[in-house]
């Protein structure tokens, strides 16, 4: 094929979302150079809601590299979260527990610092790219080819690859089925998510068992709640009409109890998720390497996902930096082992947090989320268990 660009980058990063955008960042601040091939359109890109916590971890890497102010100016900091079984809600305090706290901050306004960043910094990024491939992966000499928006074709060579493309993307499908290892689960169960506008009618997230299924109350904002509810995988949107979704909230979130109610509103967007956790390693093959969701994906429960792909990012960002500018691969060496202690990590705890508060219709179950409730109410060691992770703990280079 006659390629239109040749052109040469230190390092390729496939994907825009939170973890390439911010990788190109870091390597920025490192003096590597870099460039970013996306599938969809920035409009697309900005508009997708998704995440919206952010804990301490992440919160203080993206201070630490001058993406702190709109988040700290338009964030909201939690000091911790409600836990409810029926009727009774109890408030973990986090900040009393492990000293941490987390920040309603959506992935969406991240996105838009990240993109305003890069922007302003020069960053090539290539948005509406097609048939991105990758090449020579397992030497020290890879490229990729991609059709760019305008229908022509690109040749991209580089001495790494960063796959930041999700779990569809092709990065994590070129390394070969022989150097790889897959653990994957698929819960019994999936998230309707609402994004209504409504003030929201709590102060921080209230977590929500009920025998007739999980509800989670958040917010993005003081006018902006994200509510969610656990629902069948066979549920469609048609089955949920608004009335039920305020009724099956209401219920579950413990509308008039002790005074409390929820406020209903207009629903502005909602949509279905599906659970399961997903996990491949390792995190690099030759030169390509996974970061965020092209690794591992968890269900939402623990509001991990996003601030795991952060912290893959703030450990890889060194460890590039020291294989493309001074040829030293022990970090690199190290990073899949690494990054992969706190996805097995998360990964745990977004798994018990999500089988702990979901309904499953067997009673023996809901006896034993009853009595791990309960735990957690009254005993400081396991509310600092939950609090430790949940709040994200610290992050260090020396972790490689
Ligand atoms: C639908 C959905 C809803 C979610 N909701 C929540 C939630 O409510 N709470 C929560 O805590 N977490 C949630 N998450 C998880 C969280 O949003 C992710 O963990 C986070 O986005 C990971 O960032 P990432 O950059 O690794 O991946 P992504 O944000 O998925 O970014 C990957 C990027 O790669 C691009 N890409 C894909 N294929 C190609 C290709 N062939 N060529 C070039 N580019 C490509 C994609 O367009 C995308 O921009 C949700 C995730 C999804 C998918």
């Amino acid at each position: 094929m006659l390629f239109t660009w040749a052109v040469r980058t230190q390092v390729a990063i496939v994907g825009a979302g939170p973890a390439g955008m911010l990788l190109s960042h870091l390597l920025a601040a490192e003096g590597v150079d870099s460039v970013v091939l996306e599938a969809r359109s920035q409009d697309y890109v900005l508009g997708r809601i998704r995440a919206g916590i952010l804990d301490h971890c992440s919160v203080q890497l993206l201070q630490s590299v001058g993406l702190g102010r709109r988040l700290t100016e338009d964030g909201i900091e939690h000091g911790g979260i409600y836990l409810q079984c029926e009727d009774e809600r109890q408030r973990l305090d986090f900040v009393d527990l492990v000293g941490r706290s987390v920040w309603v901050y959506g992935q969406t306004e991240l996105q838009r610092d990240l993109i305003a960043a890069r922007e302003a910094a020069g960053q090539s990024i290539f948005y509406e790219v097609a048939d991105a491939a990758l090449y020579d992966i397992d030497t020290e000499r890879p490229y990729l080819t991609f059709i760019d928006g305008d229908g022509l074709p690109h040749r991209l060579d580089t001495d790494a690859i960063v796959g930041c493309d999700g779990s569809l993307g092709p990065s994590r499908a070129s390394v070969p089925e022989s150097a790889k290892q897959v653990w994957e689960r698929t819960y019994p169960y999936s998230w309707l998510s609402v994004l209504a506008d409504v003030a929201p009618s709590t102060d921080e997230l209230i977590y929500a068992w009920h025998p007739e299924g999980f509800a989670l109350h958040s917010m993005r904002s003081s006018t902006v709640s994200r509510l969610y509810l656990q629902v069948s995988n066979h549920d469609t949107l048609a089955s949920w009409t608004f009335q039920r979704i305020w009724d099956a909230l209401a219920r579950r979130l413990g509308d008039g109890i002790e005074g409390w109610s929820l406020r209903r509103g207009p629903i502005a967007e909602r949509s279905v998720l599906a659970m399961r956790s997903y996990v491949q390693a390792p995190m690099r093959y030759g030169r390509l390497f996974l970061a965020g969701d092209a690794a591992h994906i968890l269900p939402p429960t623990g509001a991990k996902g996003l601030n795991l792909a952060i912290a893959d990012v703030a450990l890889l960002a060194p460890a590039l930096s020291a294989l493309v500018r001074r040829n030293k691969a022990e970090l690199a060496d190290a990073y899949s082992a690494a990054a992969l202690r706190r996805v097995w990590r998360y990964t745990h705890f977004s798994w018990w947090m999500t089988t702990m508060l979901h309904a499953t219709g067997d009673p023996f179950d809901a006896q034993l989320q009853r009595s791990q409730l309960h735990w957690l109410y009254s005993s400081d060691a396991a509310a600092m268990g939950l609090a430790e992770t949940y709040t994200g703990p610290p992050l260090a280079v020396s972790d490689l």
